[in-house]
């Protein structure tokens, strides 16, 4: 027999893989605790058509532990984990089936904390709610995304001030992909600082609303990665850093909110090789987790804005590590994370 989770190329010494499952709602739920060593596991719940289980094992694997290494870096006293639910999230929601997933938290008694994902809202964890208290991120106490565009804008800062020795963006040229909740305020944040906008969606409306207010030269979906710009800023799809883009693009900074963004590992090596800055996504992008965390451990809020705002320093160190070590500066996140999760 084929073993398909020890051997899986995504499996990382998880503490606990969890396979939920209820026969009247039709729950089908994989929870993966990867590591609790610095507190409960947190991480969003997914829902998707899944090809086939072994895909949903794969992702779940793979999402919880760069949970881990996300919240570690952030200097957040949770651990990594995620959940998903097998299912069509436009045909297959109802409430039943998020009660069954609060039911299954409940058994697991806290070492897992789920919050929305792609494929689920703040109304699907309302019926989470309803079952237990282990679920962080209700609508009622906002949106995390400011807060992602916050850490993405500071990231950029550091990534600037490291690379061409300054504070400002005057006459810096950022080409953003993805104006969404993420995107769309970090493009205001930057054009607020002197940065020059060229944007690419695939939703008219939002470029229409980045050309009438924020001035944003607007490009071709695939012609992002071929523009005269200094930072590249990915804030839509995962993988965009690849041999193909990265033979592409002349910005000497990435700084995006999008998570997974290098293809493969060995991208990062190719970013440092050809001279480009690369912030790593699970860095950068930590604001939003930031923000869960602090309203889900109750932890007063005043400091909460500035926690968000260290991911600048903390990039600023990666960034000096990486020179003064000779390795790309997503070896050094990774490294940094492991040192504080690691027994
Ligand atoms: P969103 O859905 O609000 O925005 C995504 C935007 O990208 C949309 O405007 C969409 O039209 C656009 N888009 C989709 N395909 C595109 C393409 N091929 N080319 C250009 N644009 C395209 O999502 P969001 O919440 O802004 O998140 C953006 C990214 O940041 C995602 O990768 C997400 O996982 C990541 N992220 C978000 C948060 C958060 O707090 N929202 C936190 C961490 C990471």
């Amino acid at each position: 027999m084929t073993a398909f989770v020890f051997n899986e190329i995504n499996f990382d010494d998880h503490e606990q893989v969890v396979f939920a499952s209820e026969a009247k709602s039709g729950l089908k739920a994989i929870i993966a605790v990867h590591n609790t060593n610095l507190g409960p596991a947190m991480g969003g719940c997914r829902m998707w058509n899944y090809a086939d289980e072994a895909e949903a094992v794969r992702d779940v694997l793979r999402l919880s532990r760069g949970m881990t290494y996300k919240n570690a870096v952030a200097g957040l006293p949770i651990g990594g984990g995620k959940s998903v639910i097998i299912g069509n999230p436009k045909t297959d929601k109802t409430p039943a089936l998020f009660e069954a997933l609060g039911e299954a938290l409940e058994r697991l008694g806290g070492r897992y904390v789920t919050a929305e994902d792609v494929g689920t809202s703040p109304a699907d964890m309302a019926n989470v709610a309803s079952k237990t208290k282990y679920v962080a991120g209700l609508g009622d106490r906002g949106d995390p995304s400011p807060y992602t565009a916050l850490g993405c804008f500071v990231g950029a800062q550091a990534a600037v001030k490291h690379h061409f020795k300054r504070d400002s963006f005057d006459g810096l040229t950022v080409a953003l992909q993805g104006l969404g909740h993420v995107g769309y305020d970090y493009a205001r944040q930057l054009k607020e600082a002197g940065a020059k906008l060229i944007v690419t969606d695939i939703d008219q409306a939002a470029l229409k609303r980045a050309q009438e207010e924020l001035g944003a030269e607007v490009v071709a979906i695939d012609a992002i990665y071929d523009v005269q710009a200094d930072i590249y800023a990915p804030c839509a799809l995962g993988a965009t850093l690849n041999p193909d883009t990265l033979s592409r693009l002349k910005a000497k900074i990435v700084a995006g909110g999008a998570n997974n963004q290098l293809a493969t590992p060995e991208m990062g090596e190719i970013c440092r090789q050809k001279g480009i800055l690369y912030a790593p996504d699970f860095v950068i992008n930590a604001g939003g987790i930031i923000k869960v965390c602090y309203e889900y451990l109750n932890t007063p809020e005043d400091g909460m804005v500035a926690h968000v705002r260290r991911i600048g320093e903390t990039l600023a160190e990666v960034f000096a590590r990486a020179d003064a070590e000779g390795l790309p500066t997503s070896v050094i996140a990774d490294r940094i994370a492991e040192a504080k999760f690691k027994k």
